[in-house]
């Protein structure tokens, strides 16, 4: 079975819906407009309760189904970038500065075409949860929303969310049993040395000499403390120091990204930085602070909810087209949150050739809305089937 054919029916909806969010993107936890919309849409196809206003602007929509049973949690997020948009659609961006350009106002679209569809036809036991998060590009949404407890609250046993996938085949599902996505954390290390005049190095103590060495010494943790088989990431990314070309300045900041699958590399690069950047300053005779900043989670896909997830993949797009055992990506994903509190799967739904996420032409690809939204209508039907159907 491809497209479930009431949802192919919606398609149209969907477009018009996800064409209007993506004219009015918002950022972080200030959602406000497209959570009212939202909500203005889920009040017209008759969901059993609206819960508004968590995590600021996150919505928790209920749709009961037939009899006793668990509740299932699907998750979209709803927030945009600080990018100014250059797809010259006539529906772009009315925000300046601001665009969606990483699809949420697509992944909002097809969460809304599942719930009218699940609404309308309630063929499944038990209840399921709509979970609309902003602030999934910075700020956290989804660990606010689960830190102001929506999985005791409405009592999710399990959680799934889809995003769309640029240069993958379009309405491919793409996943794996385990990890997806990486831990993204931060660091800073603050170089203090003694300045004056760059005729005279011998008088100071020169932080740009020391800041190389540590850029330079810390990829050595990834070469020679890393396990050959176990994935990391440390960039460096930014160097701010001095003025001029004839003063040694007196200080130094460095910064940069880490990126992790598992707490075991996580922790050893936080020991291994601390000693670098230590023993690094104490040979330059100068002092360094490491600040560690840690980001989002790894998003870890529960293996058995992933195969699940899968099977209704391989029901809605054919089995050709899912792949269940994808390369980990780096970037990283707050739906790790809700993932910490339920097992469940994410999986990237690939929509073709085009620009890639967080770019100024990027745009969502409408034609696979009916996909996704089939994906969760399907995955709802078959988690919790109506007793004796
Ligand atoms: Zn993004
Ligand atoms: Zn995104």
């Amino acid at each position: 079975m491809p497209v479930v054919n009431r949802i192919a029916d919606l398609s149209d909806e969907m477009t018009a819906w996800r064409r209007h969010l993506h004219s009015i993107p918002e950022l972080g936890l200030e959602c406000h407009q497209t959570a009212a919309f939202v909500a203005e849409r889920l009040r017209e196809f008759g969901v059993d309760a609206i819960h508004e206003g968590i995590a600021k602007t996150g919505i928790v929509a209920i749709i009961e189904g037939q009899g006793e049973g668990p509740t299932i949690g699907l998750r979209a997020d709803m927030d945009a970038l600080p990018i100014t948009e250059e797809t010259g659609v006539d529906y772009a961006s009315t925000h300046p500065g601001k665009m969606h350009a990483c699809g949420h106002d697509g992944h909002t679209a097809m969460l809304l075409g599942a719930a009218k569809y699940l609404a309308e036809t309630r063929n499944f036991a038990g209840r399921v949860a709509l979970i609309f998060q902003p602030a999934e590009e910075f700020g956290g949404g989804g660990e606010v929303m689960v830190q102001e407890g929506i999985m005791e609250q409405f009592n999710v046993s399990q959680v799934y969310a889809i995003h769309n996938s640029p240069g993958r085949d379009f309405g491919s599902f793409n996943t794996t049993r385990g990890p997806i996505m990486a831990a993204a954390d931060t660091f800073h290390i603050h170089i203090t040395g003694v300045g004056g005049h760059a005729a005279r190095p011998h008088d100071c103590v020169d932080p740009v000499v020391a800041a190389c060495s540590i850029v330079q010494a810390l990829q050595s943790i990834v070469s020679r403390n890393r396990h050959p088989m176990q994935s990391l990431v440390i960039s460096t990314t930014q160097i701010h120091t001095g003025t001029t070309d004839n003063v040694i300045p007196e200080t130094a900041y460095i910064n940069g990204t880490v990126r992790t699958f598992d707490k075991e590399v996580q922790a050893m690069v936080v020991r291994r930085m601390e000693e670098v950047v230590a023993g690094q300053a104490a040979s330059f005779g100068l002092e360094a602070r490491l600040e560690f900043e840690f980001g989002y989670p790894p998003t870890v896909n529960d293996a058995a909810k992933a195969g699940f997830a899968v099977e209704v993949a391989a029901e809605i797009a054919g089995a050709a087209a899912v792949d269940d055992a994808i390369m980990p990506v780096m970037g990283a994903e707050d739906f790790s949150y809700m993932l910490e509190a339920r097992p469940g799967a994410y999986l990237m739904l690939g929509q073709g050739e085009g620009a890639g996420v967080h770019h100024p032409k990027y745009n969502f690809n409408d034609e696979i809305a009916p996909i996704g939204a089939s994906f969760f209508a399907r995955l709802v039907e078959r988690a919790q089937p109506v007793a004796g159907a």
